[in-house]
């Protein structure tokens, strides 16, 4: 999964530090990431790469570290022009990147995502500052402190004898099906979660929910919490339009290999295809 990079180690903890030449610079314009183009992909810039770029007084903040090397962030105006060789892209493009400059790049975007949807005061409407002493902004009038987004995500292997629940996202470009998954609501647990998202998607009841594991999704600023359930009752489907393009069960054999190296809906598939299996009860 994303956040699995051993022997690499991510240090988030807040401080201050200054960049070094060869540290990487997230240059964010409120909502995309400007990537240099490498071949058919994108590869991060440098701190050394952006100070040509007319930013020579480097003032950009450090973020967090990858071993020896930090990750800065350099906030933009949402006008500036992308130069050559460079463009803003979304999230999606650090998928295919390698561990550390995956976990790295996506996670400095989630938390520039953050910054730039804080620059004023929720509460008073006047100019925040960063705070110096944890991750966090703050607004200097009305003392109101904002900590980073992470929002909740439950995600639900549901099993019917030998077969899966899999679903399609409407927003999904990718066209392989996955599973069940939603936002946590106020004021629910995370198994409740489970349970309500099942039945608002699918229309299934389910019993025997166990947890699985859990992983950051920074493309959405989310902690996902993944778990395996059974069918409880009638496996009859009655699918959420407005949210999914297909809900359905699927036969083990029919499951085609999914790479398990960035999201946990992919380990919960793969667990079941290779052979999961909860108890009897
Ligand atoms: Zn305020």
């Amino acid at each position: 999964m994303i956040h699995e990079i051993a022997p690499h180690v991510l240090d988030n903890q807040f401080k201050i530090q200054d960049p070094k030449p060869n540290d990487y610079c997230l240059v964010y314009n409120g909502s995309k990431s400007l990537l240099k183009k490498e071949g058919n992909g994108y590869a991060l810039p440098t701190v050394a790469e952006i100070q040509k770029l007319g930013f020579e007084d480097f003032e950009g903040h450090y973020l967090l570290n990858i071993d020896e090397r930090a990750f800065f962030l350099l906030a933009v105006a949402e006008d500036y022009a992308a130069p050559e060789g460079y463009e803003f892209t979304g999230n999606r493009a650090f998928r295919p990147m390698a561990p550390v400059e995956r976990l790295g790049g996506a996670t400095a975007a989630h938390i520039a995502h953050w910054e730039a949807l804080n620059k004023f005061c929720g509460k008073c409407g006047n100019v925040t500052i960063r705070g110096e002493k944890e991750r966090s902004i703050i607004c200097p009038k009305c003392g109101n402190v904002v900590y980073p987004r992470i929002s909740p995500v439950v995600i639900i292997a549901v099993r019917n004898g030998d077969k899966l629940l899999m679903a399609h996202n409407i927003d999904n470009p990718n066209p392989m099906l996955f599973l069940i998954s939603g936002f946590v609501e106020v004021g629910e647990s995370l198994e409740q979660a489970a349970h309500r998202e099942v039945m608002e998607e699918a229309g299934v009841k389910i019993k025997n929910l166990k947890y699985f594991g859990s992983q950051p999704w920074p493309f959405s600023d989310s902690l996902i919490a993944g778990w395996t359930a059974e069918l409880d009752g009638d496996d009859t489907i009655h699918m959420q339009a407005e949210e999914l393009s297909e809900a359905l069960w699927v036969k083990r054999e029919d499951i085609p290999p999914y790479a398990t190296d960035v999201s946990i809906s992919c380990c919960l598939i793969e667990n079941f295809r290779t052979g999961f299996t909860l108890p009897e009860t």
